[in-house]
């Protein structure tokens, strides 16, 4: 008998309809039920990683701290259940089929056929199985990307029916999420598409043991019941889930409609243990009832697409909620902003953040939006790309080299203030190749980082393949700029500030990926703070 159980959660009818933050969700119930959880997404695209997607295909690429470049929804796991994931939680086919042909090219299949059942079904089934058999959780959670009825999501499927029968009963158990659109000229909520959708799951041998039905309005009792009957599942497992305010009002939600309770039934697990979910509610409390709003301005050049920055967007909800406020934030699209309008676009922002990216479509507009941070006091943070802009601006601006640019958008620049680094330069593949992943920072006394983190050695996540070219350190720091953290075994700049500003830090890593629910970044809730006391100041 394996004492792991799996749940997999597969999806209907549309595609966005959250399945990530519905498995995070559940997850968070049964941590705090006390059972340890985690969360695996299999996602049916070809790409290897999602680290090769443009942030319009697929939103943001997280970064794990084992260098993994993955799916967004990880994020949402981390952000739920403050456990970190690793590469062994997202899998895409790309990487099924490497992995597949790897071992056919060294022969592993004894002259086989090899075809998608049983070779490719039965290393997806391998993958699903790897983090539960660390022996490290109770539950593993794993999300299907995609919707029932795709082709490229077929041998997923396939894999979990077989897993399913192969666990036995009480092991193993299908949650299916799908829509009941609200036809507005019919004033009624359909139920139709979903009984398409349980049917063609069934098709492929797998009847969904819970229904979670994303929804515009309450579904009434009747309708509770038509589905239960239509779909093949008991009525308690017919689970509503209605807009939420926040996505972190999930978990409340699915708490109020039992579904930890009919996912502990069916997996017979006991369900005495008190649930304890005091801390998310604390901060349920302090994220509804701010004191007052920080005007913030997140410019980057992809900023249409809400998904491009996930993560920041959350960071920035954690350190609000820390510190009572309300984060309003403006986005600005970099390639926008003009010497003639940066007045009008920046003046009235209590804070400014300045994204990663990559390529040059844009830069300029992000390099005016620094200095006028710089020159009128107002607190910044600038994230990789953010943090070289940073560089740039002061070497142009402060130093007088008027040229300073990043060799990654003027190779021929005659002064490169950010250049890449002699490993990278034979680099050709593209995915899997930059500086990924946690690194060590030493962290100089008497910054703002310091104060900020309160220890002298932080480990923080880095995705980026150029640096801070330590040729031009001593001219920038005898201007002002001060270098606060270091990586101890390279040397390379982590961390700057300018000293005689209020608050001005970049970063060459991405602390927006470690920032969690229960443990909001430090970076982010001191960058709040100081926009707070910047917005306090303003309207005195
Ligand atoms: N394009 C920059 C680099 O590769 C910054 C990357 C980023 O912002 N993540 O170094």
């Amino acid at each position: 008998m394996p004492n792991t159980k799996y749940i997999f959660v597969t999806g209907g009818v549309t595609s966005s309809l959250g399945k990530g933050i519905i498995s995070a969700s559940l997850a968070k119930l049964l941590q705090a039920r006390g059972f340890k959880t985690t969360i695996q997404k299999f996602d049916p695209y070809i790409n290897v990683d999602p680290g090769t997607l443009n942030p319009y295909e697929h939103g943001e690429c997280y970064v794990t701290d084992d260098g993994a470049e993955t799916d967004l929804d990880l994020g949402h796991y981390e952000r739920f259940l403050n456990v970190a994931t690793t590469q062994a939680n997202n899998v895409t086919t790309g990487r099924i089929y490497q992995s597949v042909i790897e071992k056919e090219r060294r022969g592993e299949f004894l002259g086989k056929t090899v075809q998608v059942v049983p070779h490719i079904t039965n290393e997806i089934k391998e993958r699903i199985q790897l983090l539960g058999q660390t022996g490290e959780y109770d539950v593993v959670i794993t999300e299907i990307g995609g919707t029932v009825g795709d082709i490229e999501s077929l041998p997923y499927i396939e894999a979990v029916r077989q897993l399913r029968w192969e666990l036995g009963e009480h092991n193993g158990l299908v949650i299916h999420l799908t829509l009941i659109p609200f036809l507005s000229a019919a004033g009624e909520l359909k139920t139709k598409p979903t009984q398409h959708s349980v049917k063609t799951l069934m098709q492929s041998g797998i009847n969904a043991d819970v229904l979670v039905c994303r929804t515009e309005h309450e579904l009434s009792e009747e309708l509770r019941h038509k589905l239960a009957l239509f779909c093949n599942v008991k009525r308690e497992a017919v689970i509503q889930s209605i807009d939420a305010p926040t996505i972190y009002d999930v978990p409340i939600l699915m708490q109020e409609e039992r579904l930890d309770e009919v996912v502990l039934d069916k997996l017979a697990l006991p369900k005495d243990q008190t649930l304890n979910l005091s801390q998310w509610s604390d901060f349920l409390g302090r994220l509804k009832n701010p004191k007052s709003t920080v005007n913030i301005g997140l410019i980057g050049k992809y900023v249409e697409l809400q998904d491009s920055y996930k993560s920041i967007l959350e960071a920035f909800i954690h350190a609000g909620a820390q510190n009572e406020v309300k984060v309003k934030v403006h986005s600005i699209h970099s390639e926008y902003i003009e010497a003639s309008t940066i007045e009008k676009k920046i003046a009235h922002l209590d804070g400014v953040l300045v994204a990663p990216g990559f390529g040059s479509r844009g830069v300029e507009g992000k390099i005016d939006a620094i200095q006028y941070a710089r020159e009128n006091n107002i607190p910044f943070l600038g994230i990789c790309l953010g943090m070289q802009m940073a560089v740039i601006e002061f070497a142009r601006n402060v130093l007088g080299l008027k040229e300073a640019n990043s060799s990654e958008m003027d190779e021929q620049t005659p002064h490169p203030v950010i250049s890449i680094m002699e490993e990278q330069k034979a680099v050709i593949d593209k995915g899997g190749t930059m500086r990924l992943g946690a690194w060590k920072c030493s962290i100089s006394e008497g910054t703002i980082a310091s104060n900020v983190y309160k220890t002298s050695e932080i480990m923080e996540r880095h995705r980026h393949r150029y640096e801070f070219n330590d040729t031009y350190k001593k001219q920038l720091t005898e201007a002002g700029m001060v270098t606060s953290g270091l990586n101890p075994d390279t040397g390379l700049v982590e961390i700057i500030e300018i000293s005689n500003h209020p608050w001005f830090v970049g970063v060459q890593y991405h602390p927006e990926y470690k920032s969690t629910v229960v443990n909001p970044h430090p970076l982010f809730v001191a960058f709040i703070a100081a926009s707070k006391k910047h917005s306090l100041k303003k309207n005195a």
